[in-house]
């Protein structure tokens, strides 16, 4: 096998200052891909994944745009295509979580997750629609999550925005199967980054003695996932969601 299978392709990474994302940049930019590493507040930690994936010989450019901004959000593709030359890959990651019992979400609470973890992965699809459509090829993975799946106790906004991304995942695929476009969504369970560090130790520990495997999963292991989606060898493979949760949704 080719050991650097997307070299020419170009890959578009949101939340990939961090955590899930991050691995993500990182493993499609090993494989070859050229990566727009996308980030909100933290343009440091994108500096410092850009520097490592120069460093190590491939070509990637930071890309800040805060994603809870519908128009920043769509731009983020234009300035995708017209800085790195082109669009293949997108790979919608960057999520919030705002976790309260249902009774206790604001509109506030409810409006930022889903418009960060829905509605922006939406206007991204749409604007990355416009290239690929017209090459007639392209991966789109949005990163779901179990919460999604099976749904979540004190995450009712997070829960429904990646179930929608399930749902926008299915219509996608069917809507661009015919054009040799893919799409597919990725739902992790519990992965160890910033966002379940927040909910402390007795919570992850619990956590962890839920899943089949009993341990957290790790970034790169959600990464290796989309990596596969993205390569050739995936291209019969569209509408799925794949689950990376150690048996949790079992
Ligand atoms: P994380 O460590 O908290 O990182 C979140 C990423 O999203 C950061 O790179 C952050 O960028 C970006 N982001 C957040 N708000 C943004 C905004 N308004 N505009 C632009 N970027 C924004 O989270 P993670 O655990 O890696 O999660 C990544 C994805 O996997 C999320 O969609 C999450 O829902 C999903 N997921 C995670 C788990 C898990 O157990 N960790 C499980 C299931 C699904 P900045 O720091 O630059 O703002």
């Amino acid at each position: 096998m080719n050991s650097v299978p997307l070299t020419g392709k170009v890959a578009l990474v949101t939340g990939a200052s961090r955590g899930i994302g991050r691995a993500c940049a990182l493993a499609l930019a090993d494989a070859g891909a050229t990566v727009a590493v996308g980030y909100g507040a933290s343009p440091q930690a994108a500096d410092e994944v850009v520097g490592l994936i120069r460093s190590q010989g491939g070509r990637a450019a930071p890309l800040g745009a805060d994603l809870a901004d519908m128009a920043a959000a769509g731009a983020l593709v234009e300035r995708t295509v017209a800085e790195l030359g082109g669009l293949d890959i997108v790979v919608n990651n960057a999520g919030i979580t705002r976790d309260n019992l249902a009774v206790r979400i604001s509109d506030a609470e409810w409006d930022l997750v889903l418009a960060v973890d829905l509605s922006a992965a939406f206007r991204i699809c749409r604007a990355a629609l416009r290239p690929m459509l017209r090459q007639r090829g392209g991966r789109i993975i949005n990163i779901s999550s179990v919460a999604g799946v099976t749904g979540n106790p004190g995450q009712a906004n997070y829960s429904a925005a990646k179930a929608g991304l399930i749902g926008l995942t299915k219509a996608l695929c069917r809507e661009v199967g015919s054009r040799g476009i893919t799409v597919n969504a990725v739902a992790p369970g519990f992965i160890s980054t910033d966002l379940t560090a927040a909910l402390g130790g007795e919570t992850l520990d619990a956590a962890a003695a839920a899943v089949p495997l009993r341990r957290l999963g790790t970034a790169e292991e959600v990464a290796a996932a989309v990596r596969f989606l993205a390569l050739a060898e995936a291209s019969y493979i569209t509408g799925h969601v794949l689950h990376v949760d150690g048996g949790l949704a079992a």
